[in-house]
């Protein structure tokens, strides 16, 4: 049976996620910003947490872990190289490692750039990617202990996925990308489509998210480093797709 979602609100700007399996009622919390919005999310839907999947270290990823294990004894599954860093991890995970939520199994993707270990959950029987702080709509992570060049290389990875895709991330922060992005795409009329979109939603209150890897590819400039007119718009013509994204990443930080 196809996994059933629940997305909801956490802290100033992330997205808690729960992930069921009806098969077998097991339900996993895409990371743990923080344990009340996810215990609210758990009385609505009536699903009990078996599993929290970690994707990164930061406080606003992990800060309910320990509440809800205490609550409800489910099992944390988080990156191998930042176990020592994450509180309450049970299991540790790297590249290609399998991790089943009843019936439901996610591939581990190893993202390093915004933080060094972090990984990403890819459902291949639904094509769901859990994309933490790597992969946001219109936008991506900052690089904050990994090099632009892997943070490059890990979205190069995620571009594989198939395009239907959905891709949940870590944060609402589709707005604010979409004015970036325009600053260096201002004719790509994917990202025109996506702005209507995100307006239309946002005006009703409603998350941006997920979006698809087929909508990201053609709109989101940080996956088209490799596009000639991308590499044109920020001078650098004929340089890598690695350089180009270096230079996109730093005007943003600046932007
Ligand atoms: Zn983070
Ligand atoms: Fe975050």
């Amino acid at each position: 049976m196809p996994a059933q979602l629940h997305l909801f609100a956490c802290l100033q700007d992330n997205y808690g996620v729960l992930v069921h399996d009806p098969s077998t009622g097991a339900t996993a919390s895409i990371d743990a910003p923080e344990a009340g919005p996810v215990e609210a999310a758990l009385q609505a839907t009536g699903w009990r947490l078996t599993d929290i999947l970690v994707t990164h270290h930061h406080a606003d990823h992990t800060g309910g872990i320990m509440a809800l294990k205490e609550r409800h004894k489910c099992r944390v599954t988080g990156p191998r190289g930042e176990a020592a860093k994450i509180p309450g991890i049970d299991l540790s995970v790297g590249e290609n490692d399998m991790v089943q939520v009843g019936t439901l199994a996610a591939r581990v993707i190893e993202t390093p750039g915004h933080t060094l270990g972090q990984i990403n959950y890819f459902f291949p029987g639904d094509n769901l990617l859990f994309a933490g702080d790597t992969l946001f709509s219109i936008g991506c992570g900052r690089v904050i202990e990994g090099t632009p060049q892997q943070m490059w290389q890990s979205l190069d990875k995620l571009r594989s996925l198939p395009g239907e895709t959905r891709i949940y991330c870590g944060h609402e922060y589709t707005a604010a990308n979409i004015k970036f992005a325009k600053t260096i795409e201002p004719n790509n009329a994917a990202l025109a489509a996506r702005t209507a979109e995100v307006e239309n939603l946002r005006a009703q209150g409603k998350p941006t998210i997920p979006s698809t890897m087929a909508e990201e590819l053609k709109a989101n400039v940080f996956l088209r480093a490799d596009v000639p007119e991308v590499a044109a718009a920020v001078g650098l013509a004929g340089k890598s797709a690695a350089d180009v994204f270096t230079e996109i990443r730093a005007r943003k930080n600046k932007f």
